[in-house]
């Protein structure tokens, strides 16, 4: 038998082969507009920090205050030593910015999809995907073992079929859960909610809707894509993360007071696994705050602002962009070569972008993927635009 080193060596030559490798960069700044790595700076537009509060002296200073009093770790989980005071105060902020009965937290979003997906459905049940939901809802729907069914992205037509089906095949008592998100990590568009709800609501199913990248910027105060389309109510499991526009870490789930209770009974990943630190509840709670105070609205306007800068930016330098429904612009370019090269090029100019590839997105369909944050000046856009305007992007 080979060693473990040889086997793995030769799988990671064929991902170099197959442009495909990753590697770690390290940096050595805080987060913000610009990054250091290796020595050098560079304009980042890379973060999912949509409002800059990942850096925010409000949120630095709730996490300072919270080790201060709660300490630098939880200690055991939160059914095991009891639960500290930042999760519930955190929790009811959730619950009071999203406008439902009740609210939990979970290490990171990854968690909460596992936890809350595998809870809600098991063998019998059918959960309906929609296409190009993010990797750890996948993850949740494989390890559910429940049946599992596809639709075309966005495509209402597909998922009423896709209803239909289930509709026809669900055995008595088995429950049918919809999935999909607000705003699509990684090409920026949005869900047609409303006809969603409309549709699940039709064929009984339930829905859940993870707003990963729409909470903190669309919506009143930042409440999300389900707020602004009038839906939130209608949605039974609303999740996302902390670790976002909100600045700070963490996953979350809200709901009824009921399905709250069934998670802190059921989700694995809750119940088997150390509380977060409190600073990090302490922090998100503090983003929740600065989300719906007038900064905030203010911190929203300015990122619409330089979203819409680059778009036309993009546009005057040839290039078609769709118009993204939040702060994730994606430029498709094909083959994962063209990704990284055109990122490394970028990269020499002082820019840092990522290029995605397979697994995060089809192969073939690689990417650069800029993401915009209210901390970046209309100057740091235009030295984008100008620098995308260098790069022969064919
Ligand atoms: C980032 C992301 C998650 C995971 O959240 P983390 O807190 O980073 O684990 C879940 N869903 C979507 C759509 C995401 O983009």
């Amino acid at each position: 038998m080979s060693s473990l080193v040889d086997i793995l060596n030769q799988r990671l030559t064929t991902a170099r082969e197959q442009n495909l490798f990753r590697e770690l960069r390290r940096v050595d700044s805080a987060p913000g507009r610009q990054l250091r790595s290796g020595g050098r700076a560079f304009l980042n537009f890379s973060a999912n920090d949509y409002l800059g509060l990942a850096g925010y002296p409000a949120l630095k200073e709730a996490a300072i205050q919270a080790v201060e009093k709660f300490g630098a770790g939880a200690g055991a989980s939160r059914l095991i030593s009891g639960s500290l005071a930042p999760f519930h105060e955190l929790e009811e902020a959730l619950a009071a910015f999203k406008r439902t009965e009740a609210a939990l937290t979970f290490a990171t979003g990854y968690a909460a999809a596992l936890g809350a997906i595998t809870a809600l459905a098991g063998r019998d049940d059918i959960l309906i995907l929609d296409k190009l939901v993010h990797a750890c809802i996948v993850d949740a729907a494989r390890l559910s073992g429940a049946k599992l069914r596809i639709f075309a992205h966005n495509d209402l037509e597909d998922l009423e079929d896709k209803l239909r089906w289930a509709e026809i095949n669900r055995p008595a008592g088995a429950s049918v859960l919809v999935i999909t998100e607000g705003i699509f990590s990684m090409d920026g568009d949005a869900a047609p909610l409303r006809e969603i709800v409309e549709l699940k609501n039709r064929y009984d199913a339930w829905l859940m809707v993870d707003e990963a990248h729409a909470t903190g910027i669309l919506g009143k105060n930042g409440r999300g894509l389900a707020d602004e389309l009038g839906v939130s109510r209608e949605i039974e499991v609303q999740m996302g993360t902390l670790g976002k526009a909100l600045g700070a870490s963490g996953g979350y789930i809200c709901g009824s007071r009921a399905l709250i209770d069934y998670l802190v009974n059921r989700a694995r990943s809750f119940i088997f696994s150390t509380a977060p630190v409190p600073a990090a509840a302490a922090a998100a709670a503090a983003g929740i705050r600065l989300a719906q105070s007038p900064e905030g609205g203010q911190r929203r306007r300015k990122l619409f602002d330089r979203i819409n800068q680059f778009v036309s930016g993009l546009k005057e330098a040839g290039q078609t962009a769709m118009h993204p429904a939040g702060a994730i612009v994606p430029l498709i370019l094909g083959r994962e070569n063209l990704a990284l090269t055109a990122a490394a090029r970028l990269r020499d100019q002082g820019i840092y972008v990522p290029a995605i590839r397979y697994p995060t997105v089809a192969r073939g369909a690689a990417r650069l993927r800029f993401t915009f944050s209210a901390d970046h000046t209309a100057g740091d856009v235009g030295e984008l635009v100008k620098a995308l305007e260098t790069l022969e992007l064919k």
